[in-house]
């Protein structure tokens, strides 16, 4: 009898779990082996201690999880329904110009929830270590690749070898599998780094994520679970290198004057981590038995905190690519295969990819355009239909569509 085919997935982040997850709930859970290979140890959840990296998850996001049976462990643990959002730039955050979106405005109970990495993680690994054909193999960081008549060979970092049918690289942004197969990408180093913490505040966040556009980046604040608020600050990396070994006092005086004090006053913060930032998108998904996804096809800037969740929807995405194609007993690594993947994703990642980074860059245009910009906000604000969509784009109840920039530009040189 043939062995079913396997499915190697570098890379045990979140959308790397995601799709072994989803391959092992699927339509093809008996008829496919999943392998997972991931170069250092899964955190655990810790319920003591928050963890500095939480995401914004979409109602996309939140229902592939429902899907594979770990959203409600995740709740029962710990997640943090946001239910308005208000995006201004000036000093006043309540100003008319400032950008107010409700749940209620497009009939749902919240914009999404904020989650912890670790949480997802250890919640979809638990997952996996019930399902009969799926494996996770720590320690083993992926070396090199060949593609072989039939199948891919992995070397691991530990010195073993193994054989897959397809290859998928969920190995982040700088992903080691992408540069293995010599896919090339083009990419935008920001010279920005986003600061991350946790703030204690005398004020409610009223389960609200308060966004800043900045001169020198967003600042957003996102509302925790435990009255905290959650901070990812965008800076030219000189401010950030500053802000990153400055006082807790200092660090908390600074960040009050840039959040306009929409929560009163800051008194205490978590260890601050520094994470570089860059834009980032792979000219091809797809080689022979191989395809990329989440940050290693396209790492976008945290503007938008959306980042994870194009991710989840590419590991939606490749999941069922490939149970269709197992079941038309078609090789799942073909190219012609891996193709319809990337066909799908493509396009929507970089119309995302381009909007938060003409974002990033409208924002940090000189003062003399503010002007402009409050009146684009304003318009926004007013135009209900235009408002609902945005609030739609981001809940992940709409899907990107193509557009032309520098990042599409590249793409057809390829
Ligand atoms: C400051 C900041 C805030 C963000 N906030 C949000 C948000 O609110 N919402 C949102 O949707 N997104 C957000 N993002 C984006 C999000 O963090 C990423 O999109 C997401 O983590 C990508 O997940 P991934 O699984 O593709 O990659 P990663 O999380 O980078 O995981 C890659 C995994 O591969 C492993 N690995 C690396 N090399 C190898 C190898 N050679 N072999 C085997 N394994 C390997 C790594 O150890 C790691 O476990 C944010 C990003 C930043 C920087």
């Amino acid at each position: 009898m043939r062995s079913p085919p396997t499915i190697v997935i570098a890379g045990a982040g979140v959308v790397g779990l995601a799709v072994a997850a989803l391959l092992a709930t699927g339509r093809c859970a008996d008829r496919l082996r999943v392998l997972v290979l991931e170069a250092r140890p899964l955190p655990r959840f810790n319920p003591a201690e928050v963890d500095p990296r939480v995401y914004a998850l979409s109602r996309a996001s939140q229902r592939l999880l429902e899907r594979v049976g770990v959203w409600p462990h995740i709740v029962s643990q710990r997640a943090s329904a946001y239910r308005r959002m208000r995006v201004w730039e000036g000093e006043d955050a309540f100003a008319p110009s400032a950008l107010d979106f409700d749940a209620a405005d497009i009939g749902e109970a919240d914009l999404g929830h904020i989650v912890e990495d670790n949480l997802l993680r250890t919640a979809l690994a638990e997952r996996l270590a019930v399902a009969a054909n799926v494996e996770i193999n720590v320690g083993a960081g992926v070396a090199a690749v060949r593609v072989e008549p039939g199948h891919v060979a992995v070397d691991l970092g530990n010195g073993g070898s193994i054989r897959g049918t397809v290859l998928l690289a969920a190995d982040g942004g700088d992903s080691a599998v992408r540069k293995l197969l010599d896919l090339p990408v083009a990419e935008h180093v920001y010279g920005q780094t986003a600061v991350v913490t946790h703030v204690t505040s005398t004020a409610s966040h009223r389960e609200t994520a308060w966004q800043r556009f900045l001169p020198g980046g967003p600042l957003a604040l996102l509302p925790l679970d435990d009255g905290r608020s959650s901070v990812v600050w965008s800076l030219p990396t000189a401010d950030a290198e500053r802000l990153l070994a400055a006082s807790d006092a200092e660090f908390l005086a600074e960040l009050a004057v840039a959040s306009s004090s929409v929560l009163g006053d800051l008194t205490a913060c978590t260890r601050r981590v520094g994470f570089p930032l860059k834009a980032l998108h792979a000219l091809r998904y797809a080689a022979p038995r191989a395809a990329l996804v989440g940050d290693a096809a396209h790492t976008v800037h945290p503007l938008a905190g959306q980042g994870m969740n194009l991710g989840l929807l590419d590991a939606d995405c490749v999941a069922a690519v490939l149970e269709d194609a197992v079941l038309a007993g078609e090789d799942p690594g073909d190219l012609k295969v891996l193709r319809r993947y990337e066909r799908q994703r493509k396009g929507a990642n970089l119309a995302m990819l381009t909007a938060f980074d003409a974002l990033n860059r409208l924002f940090r245009l000189p003062a003399t355009v503010a002007p402009l910009r409050a009146l684009g906000l304003r318009a926004v604000d007013s135009a209900h239909p235009v408002k609902r969509l945005l609030m739609q784009h981001a809940l992940g109840l709409r899907s990107g569509t193509e557009s032309r920039s520098r990042w599409s530009r590249a793409d057809s040189q390829a």
